[in-house]
């Protein structure tokens, strides 16, 4: 794959790479982060994150309607990236092979698919329903949980966020603390035009159930298709007061206890 811009690959950081002072914390971190590269497009945020956090950042994927764009920028970088994706045992079968077929047509050699032990499963959600009853709770043990002993060993992580989205994301910063992580949202600002446009130039595969209604994609049971005059994640528990699972609430704050 051809590079985005050669600088970024040799980007420098002038603050990097980390040393975490614990007692000052993630929250001046990211700010000094946010001042320091938070201007920068996304090729140059994405480079400057992996230079100041080398071998210490993991991106962390849904491989949804719209995560080819990120993954596309952060190969052309570092294909050998770790990239993190959650299988909550939920998923449309549709997501998972799209997982397979972007990982190999944009070269990514460190997915780690990881998930929920069956041992959980079986205590806390033996019939499958427990979505219906106690959605956060299913979301923690079959999301939440997962990330969290995944992210064992990084001191940050991509996500592929944007403003857009909704109002609790529009109110992002490029850099943002989380506990004693950092988390990097290099597509803030991107609009869903801007998106549609960089897929279709470079030619990126979309996932099978973009053009079927559905611009935001999770669990079978918890997404529906979207009207044109809804927002794209409308349909993510719809009509529940839920806008998010929970993996980006906080993941140290969850109560998950791990
Ligand atoms: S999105 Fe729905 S099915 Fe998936 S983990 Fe959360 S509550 Fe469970």
């Amino acid at each position: 794959m051809a590079p985005l811009d050669a600088a970024a690959r040799a980007f420098e950081p002038e603050d990097g790479p980390r040393v975490f002072d614990p007692e000052a914390g993630a929250t001046e971190e990211a700010a000094a982060l946010n001042a320091r590269y938070g201007h920068l497009d996304t090729p140059g945020i994405v480079a400057a994150a992996l230079a100041y956090f080398p071998g210490r950042i993991a991106a962390v994927s849904s491989f949804g309607a719209e995560s080819a764009v990120f993954l596309h920028h952060l190969a052309a970088i570092d294909r050998h990236a770790p990239v993190i994706f959650i299988d909550s045992g939920r998923l449309f079968p549709e997501t998972l092979a799209y997982r397979d077929e972007l990982t190999q047509r944009l070269g990514l050699t460190d997915v780690r698919t990881v998930g929920p032990p069956a041992d959980r499963i079986d205590r806390l959600d033996p019939h499958r329903a427990l979505w219906m009853t106690d959605p956060d709770l299913c979301c923690r043990i079959r999301k939440t949980e997962p990330l969290i002993r995944a992210l064992d060993g990084f001191d940050a992580w991509f996500t592929g966020r944007k403003h857009f989205q909704s109002a609790l994301r529009a109110a992002l910063s490029v850099f943002e603390a989380d506990g004693a992580r950092v988390k990097v949202n290099p597509l803030l600002r991107w609009k869903a035009a801007d998106l549609a446009a960089y897929a279709e130039r470079h030619a990126l595969p979309a996932h099978p159930l973009a053009s079927r209604g559905f611009p935001s994609i999770g669990c079978v049971p918890c997404t529906t298709t979207v009207r044109p005059d809804e927002g794209v994640r409308a349909g993510r528990w719809r009509g529940l007061d839920k806008d998010e699972c929970g993996i980006h609430l906080g993941l140290e704050s969850d109560g998950s206890g791990i």
